[in-house]
Formats: structure tokens, sequence, C-alpha cells
């Protein structure tokens, strides 16, 4: 394992731009990424396309004065700072309906800021939007366009999927420690959902040191995620264990520039 604190390539002055479509998918995706590159000294900027307004809700209570896109922009900020990502962009793009609602707008917003930010790279959902989630795809394709659009003058773009078998295993460890089926859901999807389409990776990126950090910025996300949720039963070695990597590849798109992420990563070999 690389020694962080001497091995460590230098981000100080870059800019890493990461587009997603709810509060949380960022730290579920790649949290531990956007922390390291944060504590390597880059400016790790987020836009999330929607509020996450239509979501199922883990307790009722924490939304009881206010409304649900409200509290989860604020969780979003919360675990953006967790991770110590300097600028949060929320839109409000309909929840549920990124694929095919508000889809220039949408364009347009995420052309607008590359221009603003001038990222050195970008980061989005895959094609398989972790688990065929349809707003995931649909932020992967405004993305992929936004970047396309921008031609060889684009920053790389790069996609972030979850290896497949990961969640059945974090919800086989829980189980071991004593969860019972109902508090094993995340968000009411199959375990095996997760990964299950995921085109290989380029490269993986090792995060073991900055799980505890990711797990705690998904912890700020209390309205999808309840206090017994599989992640908060599992112990600190099987969370490094199984969450320790995570997963890129660049995008087949014009861009000249110089790859970044991999920077931090290990390449690997196709089977
Ligand atoms: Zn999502």
């Amino acid at each position: 394992m690389a020694d962080a604190q001497t091995d460590e390539p230098g981000f100080s002055g870059r800019t890493i731009l990461a587009v997603f479509a709810h509060p949380d998918d960022e730290s579920l995706s790649c949290g531990g990424t956007l922390a390291r590159l944060a504590d390597a000294g880059a400016r790790v900027v987020l836009l999330c396309a929607s509020r996450g307004e239509s979501g199922s809700v883990s307790d009722q209570a924490l939304v009881a004065a206010s409304d649900l896109g409200r509290v989860r922009s604020d969780e979003l900020r919360e675990a953006a700072r967790t991770l110590g990502i300097a600028d949060v962009l929320i839109y409000d793009h309909p929840d549920g309906e990124l694929r095919w609602e508000d889809v220039p707008e949408l364009h347009a917003e995420i052309v607008a800021a590359i221009v603003r930010y001038q990222p050195d790279g970008v980061i989005t959902f895959a094609e398989d939007g972790l688990y065929w989630h349809l707003d995931h795809i649909g932020v992967h394709e405004r993305t992929y366009t936004a970047v396309r659009s921008l031609g060889a003058d684009a920053p790389p773009l790069y996609y972030v999927t979850m290896p497949k078998g990961v969640m059945r295993e974090v919800v086989e460890a829980a189980v071991a420690k004593g969860a019972t089926l109902k508090d094993t859901s995340f968000w009411g999807i199959e375990p095996d959902a997760f990964g299950d389409a995921a085109i290989p990776p380029g490269f993986v990126v090792d995060v073991r040191e900055w799980v505890p950090r990711k797990l705690a910025a998904l912890g700020c996300h209390r309205t999808q995620l309840g206090p017994n949720n599989p992640f908060a039963r599992i112990d600190d070695g099987q969370a490094r264990r199984l969450l320790g990597l995570e997963h890129f590849r660049r995008a087949p798109t014009e861009s000249r520039w110089e790859s970044i992420i991999e920077q931090l990563g290990e390449p690997v070999s196709s089977p």
C-alpha cells in the first residue's frame, strides 16, 4: 500500500469536477478518491443534478420540519465538508426524471461548470449508472455530451463503477455481525445489482486510508441510510477490504489533455 505521507502525487492547483445525480452518489461511488484528491491539494467541485427529493426516507422524523429536497441538500453539504470538497453546486432538476427532463438545461449547466472551474478532469457515472439507475444513466449521458461538445480542448472524462459482488459481501458481513434482514437494505436495492453490468475498470484507486472518511460522508446522508444500515455494521478491517478500491476508466473522448486521476491509480490489465 502506498505511503500517503511520502508517495502521494501533488494536486495543488489542480481542479477535479465530479458530476452526479443525487445526494450520496458522490460518497458511495468515489468518496474515497474525492477525499484523497482533496487531501493531495486538489480543488474538488461537485455538481449534483437533483436534490434527491423522490427517494425513500429512512426516518420520517428527520424531515418533519422541512422538505426532503432541502434536508438532503444540507446532508450533501455536510458530506462534502467531510470529504474536503471545496464547492458544491446543487441543481433542482426533478429526481427520478433526469434522463428525460431538463436535458438542455443540465447540459448547459455542466458545460458552464467546466468553463467556470476549468477542471483538469471530470468524473461521472459510467454507462451502467452503478445499477442501471435511470437518473444516473441520464447524468452519464449529459456529462459525456457536455464534455464531447468541447472537443479536443475538453478535460479528460472518467467513469466510476462499483465492483461487482462487493455490496453482497457487505450485506453478508453485516448479517454475520447481527444485522437483521430489515437492516440489510441499500436504499431498497438488491445488493447484486451494484456493479452487475459494469465494464471492467482501466485503473483502480487505493482509498483504504480514506474509507473512514467515505463512511463518515455516507453517514451524513441520514435520510437515506438508517443507523443500522449495513455499512454501520461492518468493522474497520472489513470496510477497508470491501470499500478500499474505487474503480475508474477514462472515457473515449477527443480530449488531448494529459491523464490526471490515473496518477492516483494502479492500472488493471484486461483478462
Ligand atoms: Zn443516485
